[in-house]
């Protein structure tokens, strides 16, 4: 899962396939890649 840079718009086209890729609404090709469970807690002492 990516998520576009610019707009922040989810990406579910596979990016690594062709890798020029660009955002269907804002035309960047700057991507985040996102883990789906990547969730981190913290726990304070
Ligand atoms: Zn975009």
């Amino acid at each position: 899962m990516y998520k576009c840079g610019k707009c922040k718009l989810t990406i579910l086209t596979d990016i690594s396939t062709v890798g020029g890729i660009q955002c269907e609404k804002c035309g960047s090709k700057i991507f985040y890649k996102q883990r789906p469970n990547v969730k981190r807690v913290i726990k304070a002492r």
